[in-house]
């Protein structure tokens, strides 16, 4: 464990029989990054690629997912930096490229402290450009770049993205789960505590450090509704920055969920029946919502959104239909609804929000899987271009 033995708070939530694969750095300030970077710089730095891959895949669930492989920088550079080295990859085998044409670009966009590998090692966040060097068509980020003009920006959008997942096991059975048979019946499991409830917390809470240890904006996590599914939040931030953190806060659940043997899905629907699916709650706000009197803007954002509710379903995930049926909190796939504290709309205002008379609006409409790229252009088109 070396230069980082002793400061893991990690180890005492992690399985005995995982060993320790997990090694977060210590929460440092920017100061003592750079005294540790400086002192690292002569060793080689393994820089952790990751990008969005262009396969629906498996069962037609899953949706631009993530893929990652490590390059090792023989002169690191700062977490943070974006000028990492372009790199390139066979497209063929991720969904985005003919074999006969296969070589994607990999251009580095975000990068952040490795919480995992721990030193001053990198997870570097990519967009992917075709072998003609143009933005490729799964590169949704490019689209929210082109999209921020002058007075987009002067409206500082914000976003709250609420990342639901569902945890299973490799017996096919969500996590926590009786082999045979059902655990008990909605109710007790949303936010609760007690190891009759609740289902993989040690995977959630080292996800959680991890995000924080990487520097993302990382906001809250919650037990759900449905026994063995989780949420964590991110933000409030800007478009481009929410898109990447949830993507980083995805791959760090994905490579987590290795060490741990737990799989985690972004399905939408994951279990038939009277359980409830998983979302990704989109919460949104623009300086003039956020404004004494803000709930004006509120309500024309909202009349607009009504008007192009069929193109955000289209968008809003693979799947989604499976679980906006109109019951367990959720507005029926084809009816646009929306309400004050009323988690059977579409769009929601949230209580204090309409008690305030300012603040933003929650769409709960996108599926656990959505694209954050595309939740954030999408209201922004929506609200504020067209
Ligand atoms: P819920 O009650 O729907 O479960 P959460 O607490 O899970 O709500 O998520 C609310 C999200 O909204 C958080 O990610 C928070 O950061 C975000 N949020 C708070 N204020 C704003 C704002 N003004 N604009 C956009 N997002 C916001
Ligand atoms: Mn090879
Ligand atoms: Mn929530
Ligand atoms: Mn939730
Ligand atoms: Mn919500």
């Amino acid at each position: 464990n070396g230069l980082l033995s002793g400061d893991s708070t990690l180890g005492s939530c992690l399985p005995n029989e995982l060993g320790n694969s997990f090694r977060p750095l210590r929460v440092s300030s920017s100061r003592t990054r750079l005294a540790r970077f400086v002192t690292l710089a002569l060793i080689a730095q393994k820089a952790e690629y990751i990008w969005m891959d262009g396969q629906e895949g498996m069962k037609g669930i899953r949706f631009n997912e993530m893929r990652s492989k490590t390059k090792v920088i023989p002169k690191p550079l700062m977490a943070g930096s974006t000028n990492f080295p372009e790199w390139s990859f066979d497209g063929s085998s991720t969904g985005q490229a003919e074999g006969n044409n296969s070589d994607c670009i990999l251009k580095p966009v975000f990068s952040c402290p490795d919480p995992i590998r721990g030193d001053h090692h990198v997870l570097v966040l990519c967009e992917v450009l075709t072998p003609e060097g143009k933005p490729h068509k799964t590169n949704t980020r490019r689209l929210i770049e082109n999209l921020l003009s002058d007075d987009v920006l002067e409206q500082e959008t914000l976003f709250g993205f609420e990342q639901e997942y569902t945890m299973f096991a490799r017996s096919g059975h969500p996590y926590g789960w009786p082999d045979a048979g059902y655990p008990a019946p909605q109710g007790p499991f949303y936010c609760g505590v007690g190891v009759e409830a609740v289902y993989g917390r040690p995977l959630v809470e080292a996800h959680l450090d991890a995000c924080v240890k990487a520097g993302l904006k990382i906001s809250g996590i919650n037990a759900e509704v449905m026994p063995g599914q989780w949420e964590f939040q991110i933000g409030p931030a800007g478009p481009l920055e929410t898109g990447d953190h949830v993507m980083i806060a995805r791959w760090l659940l994905h490579r987590l969920s290795e060490d741990f043997g737990i799989i985690c899905t972004f399905e939408p629907k994951p279990m038939q029946g009277d359980w409830n699916g998983a979302g990704a709650h989109t919460n949104y706000s623009t300086k003039a919502m956020r404004e004494d009197g803000g709930m004006t803007a509120i309500k024309a954002a909202i009349e607009k959104l009504s008007k192009k509710h069929k193109e955000h379903i289209l968008e809003y995930g693979i799947g989604n239909e499976k679980r906006l049926t109109g019951k367990h909190e959720t507005a029926s796939i084809d009816t646009f609804k929306s309400g004050v504290a009323d988690r059977g709309a579409s769009i929601r205002i949230p209580l204090p929000v309409s008690l305030a008379g300012k603040g933003y609006l929650e769409d709960r409409r996108p599926a656990a899987n959505v694209d954050p790229y595309v939740v954030c252009r999408m209201l922004i088109q929506t609200t504020l271009k067209d």
